[in-house]
C-alpha cells in the first residue's frame, strides 16, 4: 500500500483550491459534501463556482493563489490544469506544510482524493492508486446500489442512542442490538413510516433487549477448505462474521483469519504433524470454557471439519458439557488438489469408490488394506502422507501394485503457492524428497494430472 487511507478533520477548517474551470468544479463537488471552509483561489471562473460563492458555500477571490493564503489551511488543491500555477502551489503548500493535491497527477501529490460513497455519517473511500480509475468507479457504482439511501439517517438516529444503549452490557449484547438495527429493525421502520418511525421503532428495540434473558453459548465446527478465501461457503463466512471467539488449526491460511469479526479474539490451537503441539484434550476444553461464557466459538478446521479433523473428540466434549453446536462441512484438501489437476475422484469404468486414507495414525506410519489398493484403476487420496512416501511405496509394490501407475503431489492445493508433483509409484521416492515440500501435500495413487492442465501450466510457466 503506498497510500494510507485517512479520514482528516475538516470541520470549521480552511481548504484552499487554486483554479476555476472543468477540474475545479469535479473536486469542489466533493469537497462541498465537507463542512470545512473552502476557498476558491481564480481570475476566471466557470459560472457554476460563482454560483456556489453567492449561495455563500465558498468563497471566491479573483485573483491567483498566494503563499500566504496557503498558511493555515489543511489541504490544498492545485486544480489549474495548468504545470507552471501547479508547481507555484505546491512549492507555497511545501513551505507552508499542508498536505497539497495535484489534479490528476499522482507523482506530485502529497495525497490523492479517493471514489466516495457518501451516506453520511457513513463515508466509503475507494482508492486505487491511480492504477485503475475504471475499476473505483464500478465498485463505487456496485456500492452506490448495495448501500440504502436511508443509511446516512438509520445511522444519525443510531448515533443519538449510543449513549441510551449503554445500558446493556459490552460485547455481544450491545453488538446483538445493533445488530438487529441495522440489519431489520431500522430499515423496515423506515420503509413502514419514514423517518418519523424510526427513533421510536429503536427504543422499543432497545427496551426489548434490555429485558431479553442472556443468550446461551455455541459452537459452529466450521470448515475453512483448502486456503483460498474463496472456497469458503457463505454458511461459514457468516459464522466467522458472528464470532466471539475463533479457535483456529495451523492450516487454516491468514486470509481466512482476516474474515473474522474484527472484535473476535482469535486463538492458535496449533498441531503440527510432528512438532509443537496444543494436546487435544485442551482444546476440547478451550472450546467448552469459552462457549460456556455464553461466546459464540467458532472452531475452525482446515478442509472438512469432519475428514481427519478429531472432530468427534470436540463434538463429544460439547455434548458431555450440554453445549449446542452445528458443523459446517468445507471443501476437503482431497476436493481441491483433484481440481488442481483436471481430473474427478471417481470415474465411470475406473474407479466407483475411492479411499481417503491418513499416512500415519497414532501407531506411526498408517496400514491399509495394501492389496486392494494395489490393483489397476483404484484411486486413493492420502493425507499428512509426505513422510509416509517410501512406506506407501514399498507396501503397495510388495503388493503387486504396477510400478508404472501414477502418482501426483499437491501441495499447498488452492493457494498461489500450489505445486504439483506427477511421478509414479516406482519413482515417487525419491522424487518426493528431492521435491523438498514444506506445505500441506495430497498424494493421489492412481491419478495423474489431465494432459490439458498440464499443458496450459507449462504455458504459464513460460511467459513467467
Ligand atoms: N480436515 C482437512 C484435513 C486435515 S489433515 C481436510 O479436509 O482437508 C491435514 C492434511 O490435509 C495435510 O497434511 C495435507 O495432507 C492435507 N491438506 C490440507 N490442506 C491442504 C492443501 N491446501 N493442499 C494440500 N493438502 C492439504
Amino acid at each position: 500500500m503506498q497510500h494510507f487511507p485517512v479520514f482528516m478533520a475538516v470541520k470549521g477548517r480552511r481548504i484552499v483550491l487554486s483554479g476555476g474551470g472543468d477540474a475545479a468544479i469535479a473536486k469542489l463537488r466533493l469537497l462541498l459534501k465537507t463542512e470545512a471552509c473552502i476557498e476558491v483561489y481564480a481570475p476566471e471562473a466557470e459560472p457554476e463556482v460563482v454560483a456556489w460563492a453567492e449561495q455563500g458555500l465558498l468563497k471566491l477571490y479573483r485573483r491567483g493563489i498566494e503563499a500566504t493564503d496557503v498558511m493555515g489551511a489543511v489541504l490544498a488543491y492545485a486544480a489549474d490544469e495548468d504545470d507552471l500555477l501547479d508547481a507555484r502551489l505546491v512549492a507555497f503548500a511545501l513551505e507552508a506544510r499542508v498536505p497539497h493535491n495535484v489534479v490528476d497527477n499522482l507523482e506530485d501529490s502529497a495525497f490523492i482524493t479517493p471514489a466516495i460513497v457518501d451516506r453520511d455519517p457513513v463515508v466509503v473511500a475507494i482508492g486505487t492508486e491511480g492504477a485503475a480509475p475504471v475499476l473505483a468507479r464500478s465498485i463505487k457504482a456496485d456500492l452506490e446500489a448495495r448501500l440504502p439511501s436511508s443509511l446516512g439517517f438509520l445511522t444519525r438516529v443510531g448515533r443519538s442512542f449510543r449513549h441510551a444503549a449503554e445500558q446493556l452490557p459490552f460485547g455481544r449484547k450491545r453488538r446483538e442490538f445493533w445488530g438487529d438495527y441495522y440489519a431489520s429493525v431500522g430499515p423496515q421502520s423506515y420503509a413502514k413510516g419514514g423517518e418519523g418511525a424510526v427513533a421510536p421503532a429503536l427504543a422499543q428495540l432497545l427496551a426489548d433487549h434490555l429485558t431479553a434473558t442472556p443468550r446461551k453459548g455455541h459452537v459452529d465446527f466450521v470448515g475453512s477448505g483448502p486456503g483460498d478465501p474463496d472456497l469458503l461457503t457463505v454458511r461459514a463466512r457468516r459464522a466467522l462474521d458472528a464470532a466471539d471467539v475463533v479457535i483456529h488449526d495451523r492450516l487454516v491460511t491468514p486470509a481466512i483469519l482476516d474474515l473474522a469479526r474484527r472484535e473476535a479474539m482469535i486463538i492458535d490451537a496449533g498441531k503440527e504433524g510432528f512438532g509443537e503441539a496444543t494436546p487435544q484434550a485442551d482444546i476440547d476444553a478451550m472450546i467448552v470454557k469459552h462457549a460456556k461464557k455464553g461466546r459464540h466459538v467458532v472452531r475452525l478446521k482446515s478442509g472438512d471439519p469432519a475428514v481427519f479433523g478429531r472432530l468427534d473428540e470436540e463434538v463429544e466434549a460439547c455434548e458431555a458439557a450440554g453445549v449446542s453446536f452445528a458443523i459446517v462441512p468445507g471443501i476437503t484438501a482431497a476436493s481441491a488438489a483433484v481440481a488442481a489437476i483436471g481430473q474427478s475422484l471417481t470415474k465411470r469404468g475406473r474407479n466407483s469408490q475411492v479411499r481417503l486414507l491418513t499416512g500415519h495414525d497414532v501407531k506411526g506410519f498408517a496400514d491399509h488394506d495394501w492389496r486392494a489398493l494395489a490393483r489397476p484403476g483404484e484411486v486413493a487420496a492420502i493425507y499428512m502422507g509426505k513422510r509416509a512416501a517410501r512406506f506407501v511405496q514399498g507396501r503397495l509394490l510388495m503388493h503387486g501394485c504396477d510400478p508404472a501407475t501414477p502418482v501426483t503431489v499437491v501441495e499447498n492445493a488452492s493457494r498461489p503457492d500450489q505445486r504439483v508433483l506427477s511421478t509414479t509409484v516406482a519413482e515417487m521416492e525419491p522424487a518426493l524428497t528431492e521435491a523438498d515440500m514444506n506445505g500441506p501435500a495430497l498424494t493421489f495413487i492412481g491419478l495423474a494430472p489431465r494432459h490439458a492442465v498440464v499443458q496450459a501450466r507449462e504455458l504459464q510457466e513460460a511467459m513467467l
